[in-house]
């Protein structure tokens, strides 16, 4: 494409060019399968291209006739005819134009269309891990730049070759036709101008790129400076002048490099504009000799034809030596698409899986090991059992295992020794769906989606009742804030529920559970303070769920400890200690030493707030 767009110039980039994929068969075959449902759009296309590039030439042929026989054959009915004939080829090629450019639209989206779907569904069984170990930006790369990339290859290289080459034979044909000592001035001339246009272009483009670097750190920036915690802690901080300086230099960076960017090559160009008129100077001078001197068999017509399909040329052969370009750069997103696509899904059904008439909520782990990199063990040999209708409380040191544990009964990992069961059966045994359905986890840090109250509560069940809703926000104490509010349930949360305070948003993501009404339900206490009031409030809605439900509690707080009826003490990735707590303090070990530091400390505090009150 001459001028490229953007970024994508006509040339590669060190990178590009140390990770050129392999074009195999395999590869291709898997590329032309995206194409293959629409081969009849891509048919039509196709012959829509053939006959425009055609058809747009033609007028520069006819030209010819109408110089010749029309204005120096004085002939008056050929001139009217020929400007008619010149009128509907021109209307002719551009009608057909905007058939292509439709088709082409048409076919590129609906490939990207089904890509993306494709992608997203596939994203969606991806575990865990995958979205813990690779970049955000990077997964949203793929579903969107990588994507659209390959949607501009289709609607843009593929029709681009297609109609360049056409153009450049039919142009070819057409001059040697004329005469082959005029049209071989012409192939000669074309080339030696295209090549230094190149080197130009290029010097444009790395600047091009530079800039682009400088952009990207400017967004970077702002990303980083104006996001809400970015600006909580440039305040906190006081570094607004700080952030400004920083922000004015890259600033004044970018538009040094935008204006020598716009600059590059300008004189350059001037020269090769002028010399490029050569050609036809070329072909008026030769031509002009063969018409005088050798009384050859050409017309002015001829000479003004042959000139104007010279000045027709420089742009098609530009793009095709472009082609090679465009085609690596785009195996190479084809390539990085189908490496995600490729990825295993991890976690999913077993063959058959089985789906259990009732729930009850019973848990067991039998001799569990467990490694999220393969090398650190995280889990060494737990085991332990929680009958329906019991709790128990997981306490210990900080990134001692705990969350890691429950994460393996919905399986959000799996267990690499041992296994997790869930009413008896190994979980890897039972469906997806049921056991997510039927395990409810309230984790340390919720995640709201923006928008109302209402439309996270609905996020875990879609037929909720406007009854049932309230009935889950009593439960989980929270409904007289929701009452309160102007809007009831219809109150927006705001991003990611930062309207809310870590209390309110902890209470509603309770209620969505219950709507749930899971039949285990997992509590991953929030470590992170809150208030004495919003704690209690938690507390108020968790003690009478830990007593009617099966429930598990990463606990943090000895309320919420003393409430279960059974407590596991983990350090290192083990069970070292279980037991009720007067047991576990008499004991003298792991969890007396928390007891004193950790729970105490908080007790006294409670305790403290009591008498003031
Ligand atoms: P806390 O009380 O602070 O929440 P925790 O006991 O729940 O801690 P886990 O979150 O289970 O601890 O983490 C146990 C260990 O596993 C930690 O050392 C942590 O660094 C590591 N870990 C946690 N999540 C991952 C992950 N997705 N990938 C790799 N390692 C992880």
């Amino acid at each position: 494409m001459p001028g490229g767009r953007g970024m994508r110039g006509g040339y590669l980039t060190e990178e590009e060019k140390a990770n050129q994929p392999k074009v195999t068969k395999e590869l291709l075959k898997r590329v032309f399968s995206y194409l293959l449902p629409y081969w009849k759009q891509l048919l039509l296309a196709l012959t829509c291209i053939l006959v425009s590039s055609a058809f747009r030439l033609m007028p520069t042929i006819l030209t010819g006739r109408i110089i010749d026989e029309g204005l120096i054959g004085r002939n008056m009915d050929i001139l009217v005819k020929l400007i008619v004939l010149l009128l509907l080829v021109t209307i002719g090629a551009e009608m057909i134009g905007v058939l292509e450019s439709y088709l082409n639209s048409w076919i590129s989206q609906h490939i990207t269309y089904d890509m993306r779907n494709k992608m997203y569904d596939h994203l969606q069984r991806m575990s865990q891990k995958f979205f813990t170990t690779n970049n955000q930006g990077d997964i949203i790369t793929r579903m969107t730049s990588d994507i659209a990339g390959v949607q501009s290859t289709i609607s843009g290289t593929f029709s681009s070759i297609l109609s360049n080459s056409i153009t450049l034979i039919v142009a070819v044909v057409a001059m040697y036709r004329k005469n082959w000592i005029l049209a071989t001035i012409g192939m000669v001339v074309v080339p030696l101008f295209t090549i230094p246009t190149r080197k130009a272009g290029k010097t444009r483009w790395e600047l091009t790129r530079e800039a682009q670097a400088v952009n990207d750190e400017v967004n970077g920036l702002l990303n980083e400076t104006l996001s809400v915690s970015g600006q909580l802690l440039v305040k906190l901080f006081g570094r607004e002048d700080y952030e400004y300086k920083k922000y004015e230099e890259a600033n004044g960076k970018m538009i040094k490099l935008n204006i020598r960017e716009s600059m590059a090559g300008r004189w350059f160009r001037v020269v090769l504009s002028t010399l490029a008129s050569i050609g036809p100077m070329a072909l008026y001078l030769v031509g002009g000799i063969l018409m005088m001197k050798y009384d050859a068999d050409l017309t002015v017509g001829d000479v003004t034809v042959l000139v104007s399909l010279l000045g027709r040329m420089y742009g098609p052969v530009n793009s095709l030596l472009n082609i090679q370009v465009e085609w690596i750069r785009s195996m190479a997103m084809f390539t990085r698409i189908f490496e995600y696509y490729d990825m295993p899904v991890e976690i999913k059904n077993c063959d058959n899986p089985i789906i259990p008439k009732e729930a009850y909520g019973n848990v067991r782990f039998e001799n569990v090991d467990f490694s999220y990199d393969g090398s650190r063990q995280i889990l060494k040999n737990v085991s332990f059992e929680l009958k329906s209708g019991n709790s128990v409380a997981i306490v210990g040191p900080s990134g001692s295992g705990k969350s890691t544990m429950v994460n393996l009964i919905p399986r959000l990992y799996d267990v690499t020794g041992g296994s997790v069961k869930f009413d008896g059966v190994d979980v890897r045994q039972l469906d997806l769906n049921y056991l997510r359905n039927n395990v409810g986890v309230v984790t340390q840090e919720t995640y709201l989606f923006n928008g109302t109250i209402r439309d996270n509560l609905l996020y875990a069940k879609q037929d909720a009742t406007e009854e049932e809703m309230i009935e889950a926000l009593k439960k989980a104490n929270i409904y007289d804030f929701v009452e309160s509010q102007e809007n009831g349930l219809d109150t927006m949360v705001g991003n990611r529920g930062l309207k809310l305070s870590g209390g309110e948003k902890q209470r509603i993501s309770i209620a969505r559970i219950l709507l749930r009404d899971p039949a285990l339900l997992i509590f991953d206490e929030a470590t992170s303070a809150l208030d004495s009031i919003s704690e209690s409030k938690i507390q108020e809605a968790i003690d009478p769920l830990i007593e009617s439900r099966t429930s598990i509690l990463i606990a943090h707080r000895l309320s919420t400890i003393l409430s279960a009826d059974e407590i596991l003490v983990v350090k290192d990735g083990e069970i070292v200690e279980r037991g009720v707590h007067e047991q576990l303090v008499k004991a003298g070990g792991v969890y007396t030493e928390l007891y004193e530091t950790q729970f105490s400390k908080a007790l006294q505090q409670e305790k403290e707030r009591m008498d003031k009150e």
